[in-house]
This record gives C-alpha cells, sequence and structure tokens, in this order.
C-alpha cells in the first residue's frame, strides 16, 4: 500500500456541511489532503445564506469560521460549477481519490391532501429562499393581499415564516432580506397567521429561544387556545420520561402564551395544536379560500413516541394564503444509491462506495441546526481519513491542476473564493448605504457582471 502524495478531495455543496467537512480534512496533520469545494451557486454557504432568517443576522456570523478554512492552504472554491452538467461524476472520478456529496435536501415533504397544488398554497421552502434572494426562486410570487395565512407545521421553518410574516416594515428594513421581498413585504396585508401542529405543545419541533421569540414581537400579539395546552395523559407520560430536556420550558412557554390577552399591536399570531389539515378549499378563481382540519388525538405508538390521530370533529379556517413547513426532503444524486422512504443516500458513516461520501442532510436527513453538521463533518472526515491510509478507494488518473483547466474550459464563469470576497464586499458596500447589513445581489447574470465576467 502506498499513502498518495496529497489526498485529493472533492466536496460537492459548499452549505455549513461542505464546509465543516473542509476544515475537519484540513486542519488535521495526520494525511496530507487538498480540498477542492463546489457549488452550483457562484456564492457559498448554502442554507446560511438562503435559509437563515434574515432577522437573524447573528447566526450567519457562522461564515467567519467558513472563510478561516477558505484561506487554507490546499482550499479551493469552484462557484458557480453544476456536478452533473458542467462536470460529471466520472470526470471527478478522473481528478480526486475522494469525492463527498454534501449537497442537503433541495425540495419539501407533501401533506398529501387534496388542494395542495392550490393556487396559493406554497411550499414554507420557496418562500424562505425567495426572501433570502436565492437566484433560483426571486421570479416567485406570494399574494400577501390576503389577511389570514396558515402555516402548516411547528417547526423552526415554520417559525421562520410567521415571524417574517409578522415583521413590521422598519424591522425588516435593517436586515439583508431580498429588496423585492422588501417591498413586498412593507404592502402585505395580512392581519392573522397560523401555526399548525399536528401533534402537542410536548411534541413540537421548534425550539424554544425560537418560539419565545414569538412573544416578543413589537408588531404582532401571540395567542395560543388555552385546550390545546392542556396535556394529555401521552404527553404528560412524555413529559414525566424526561427524555427531552426542552420540553418542560417549551410547554411553559406556550402556556404563558395562552394566558395573554390581546394587546393591541396590529397583527394576529395564532399557535394552534393537535390539527391536521384534510383539504385547502379553492375559490372560485382556484385559489385557496379556506382550510379544512381535523381535530386530532394523541395515541403512544409502539416505539412510545405519540402519534396524532384523526378524531370526527373537524372545522374550517378560513385563509387564503397556505405555506406547508412540514420539512425538506432529500433529491437522489445521478450515479449514488438513494432510500426513497428516507430520502437519504443510504452510507456507513458517510462512506457509499470506495472513494464516495455523503456528509450533512444528505447522509442523516433534514435535522438538526447548523452547529449539528460539525460532528457529523467529523465523522465523515474520520471515515475518509481512515480510507486514505488504508489505500482504499481509486486513485485519480489526472493531475490537480488539470481540473481546473478543464473547469474554466467548460464553465468560463467560474467563480473562486477571492471572486466570492469581491462580490461579498459589494454586497455589504451597497448594503451599508441603506443602512442595512448587506444588500444581496439575487442573479447569477448580475453576479458574473459585478465580477467584470459578464
Ligand atoms: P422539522 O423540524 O422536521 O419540522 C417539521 C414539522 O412539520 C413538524 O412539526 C412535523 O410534525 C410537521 N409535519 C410533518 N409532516 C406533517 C404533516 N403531514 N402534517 C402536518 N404537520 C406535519 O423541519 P423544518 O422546520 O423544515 O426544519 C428543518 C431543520 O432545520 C430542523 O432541524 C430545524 O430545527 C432546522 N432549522 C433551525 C432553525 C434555527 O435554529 N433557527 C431555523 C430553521 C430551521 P411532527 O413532529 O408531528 O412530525
Amino acid at each position: 500500500m502506498t499513502l498518495p502524495e496529497a489526498l485529493r478531495v472533492a466536496i460537492i455543496g459548499a452549505g455549513p456541511a461542505g464546509f465543516f467537512l473542509a476544515e475537519k480534512l484540513l486542519a488535521q496533520n495526520d494525511v496530507p489532503v487538498s480540498v477542492d469545494l463546489y457549488e452550483r451557486l457562484p456564492t457559498p454557504y448554502g442554507l446560511v445564506r438562503f435559509g437563515v432568517a434574515p432577522d437573524h443576522e447573528k447566526i450567519k456570523n457562522v461564515t467567519r469560521q467558513f472563510d478561516k478554512t477558505a484561506v487554507r492552504p490546499g482550499f479551493r472554491y469552484f462557484g458557480n460549477v453544476d456536478v452533473g452538467s458542467h462536470v460529471t461524476l466520472d470526470d471527478l472520478r478522473r481528478h480526486y481519490h475522494q469525492i463527498c456529496f454534501t449537497t442537503g435536501a433541495q425540495t419539501d415533504r407533501h401533506m398529501g391532501i387534496p388542494g395542495e397544488d392550490l393556487a396559493r398554497s406554497h411550499p414554507a421552502t420557496e418562500f424562505v429562499a425567495w426572501y433570502n434572494g436565492h437566484p433560483d426562486f426571486t421570479d416567485r410570487t406570494f399574494d400577501l393581499s390576503v389577511e389570514r395565512v396558515a402555516v402548516v407545521g411547528v417547526g423552526n421553518v415554520a417559525v421562520d415564516v410567521a415571524r417574517i410574516l409578522c415583521r413590521t416594515e422598519e424591522e425588516l428594513a435593517e436586515t439583508d432580506i431580498a429588496p423585492y421581498a422588501l417591498d413586498a413585504l412593507r404592502a402585505s396585508r395580512v392581519k392573522e397567521v397560523y401555526l399548525l401542529g399536528r401533534r402537542g405543545p410536548v411534541q413540537a419541533a421548534f425550539t424554544n429561544p425560537e418560539v419565545k421569540e414569538l412573544g416578543e414581537l413589537p408588531g404582532a400579539d401571540v395567542r395560543v387556545p388555552p385546550d390545546e395546552v392542556t396535556l394529555d395523559p401521552v404527553s404528560q407520560a412524555e413529559l414525566d420520561r424526561g427524555e427531552d430536556h426542552s420540553a418542560p420550558k417549551k410547554v411553559e412557554i406556550l402556556r404563558e402564551f395562552s394566558t395573554r390577552s390581546r394587546a393591541g399591536r396590529s397583527r394576529l399570531l395564532t399557535i394552534r395544536f393537535l390539527v391536521s389539515p384534510v383539504e385547502l378549499l379553492p375559490d372560485g378563481n382556484g385559489a385557496v379560500q379556506a382550510m379544512r382540519l381535523v381535530k386530532n388525538r394523541l395515541v403512544a405508538g409502539k416505539d412510545g413516541a405519540a402519534r396524532a390521530e384523526p378524531t370526527t370533529e373537524f372545522e374550517e379556517l378560513p385563509v387564503g394564503l397556505v405555506f406547508r413547513s412540514v420539512g425538506y426532503r432529500g433529491m437522489p444524486i445521478p450515479g449514488l444509491p438513494f432510500d426513497e422512504r428516507a430520502a437519504i443516500v443510504p452510507n456507513d458513516g458517510g462512506r457509499v462506495a470506495p472513494g464516495l461520501y455523503v456528509s450533512g442532510w444528505i447522509k442523516r436527513g433534514p435535522t438538526g441546526v447548523i452547529g449539528t453538521n460539525k460532528p457529523d463533518a467529523a465523522e465523515t472526515a474520520t471515515a475518509m481519513l481512515a480510507d486514505a491510509r488504508n489505500g482504499a478507494g481509486p486513485s485519480p488518473s489526472e493531475s490537480r491542476t488539470a481540473i481546473e483547466s478543464l473547469l474554466r474550459q467548460r464553465q468560463p464563469a467560474l467563480v473562486t473564493f477571492p471572486d466570492w470576497q469581491k462580490l461579498d464586499r459589494l454586497e455589504t458596500e451597497r448594503g451599508k448605504a441603506l443602512g442595512r447589513p448587506r444588500l444581496k445581489v439575487t442573479s447569477v447574470e448580475e453576479m458574473i457582471a459585478a465580477l467584470g465576467r459578464g
């Protein structure tokens, strides 16, 4: 067995999973490594740029860590390169010992109910990508002339969407929200927002700081129907088992919300539990005008986890806009196996096949916060480095310089990390002039033109 002179790694996807993995590989001294980080868009950071809510500026500070990785010797960024069209997996295999996909979960789950695809019913992920200026979503329109909106699901994405809908114009104007979204939200006539959980407060997926923040919005009163935070025996037993340390506090926060009366803020945010949408009802033009809900009760599943079971009690909620926020979903990667049920690439600690790996959401599913990707990356990096030490996996036939020439030939508008830094400075300078953290460039053409390459 001979150790490769330097292990050459390609990571596909420059979100947190990709950057944390690059850091793990480059920060060790055992195996010499070079990393090329590929990204389909010109801009790096994935969901930190396009997922984290614009009013959560501090969470985005994690990019400072990524920027330190980007200046490590042996790191290259290849932005605006679509693996699958500009270069194939076979091309990459000729140039790298190891390839790791960190492409995340790029689509959304469906509720599977009649009317789900009516006009004015949207995946929350699209609304998020739109207000964050993702170039693929700038052309979406959301009818904010309606007064009542429902967000289905009680995860952190649902909370983000509800909060952005409830923020005042002044609050939004201090963020890096996309300029067109700021205009649209300024003109919003939304007065009531509903967050709909199919199970109870104990099982709610949102985290405590996020739900607490909903009670501190200057522009919206928050409300929870008291009977929906009264714990049933299944929830009480779950709470008593103490497996989820955050649950007691969560219940306390929600109970406090349920005691509040209206304080005269212009919007009302209602958090509901134990209800599931069963149908979206159309108006005469085929757009949502109401949602039919069924009341649920909780039953203990075989594993002890509470499951929502529909009762025979129904109600109609008049809402003109629906965001389904029931989770992201991974997409198959050509050339790699795919588990349709879990929507992940099946793997063993990140290993998929000799020389092929996964990390992040496409490895474990769309769970956890940004930092969860760090231990996940450590596990994948351990597998990759062990394989390199053991000489497992194929050896590339082409040199490290050959791939850059090939890429530049296939994609003349390739974006390097210094290119991104130039764009970053431009965005922050433009933002500063308006008293905002940055003014995002939201089209790929504009980005390339701004780099003087259009
Ligand atoms: P999530 O945390 O998995 O929440 C999905 C929600 O949808 C759950 O409440 C789930 O209820 C519900 N749901 C699923 N299927 C449903 C159905 N058919 N009908 C009704 N409700 C349904 O997913 P997410 O909100 O998309 O977030 C993804 C990940 O990103 C999470 O780990 C989240 O914490 C993270 N994130 C973090 C932040 C932050 O830290 N600020 C912000 C955004 C996202 P059940 O529990 O009953 O299945």
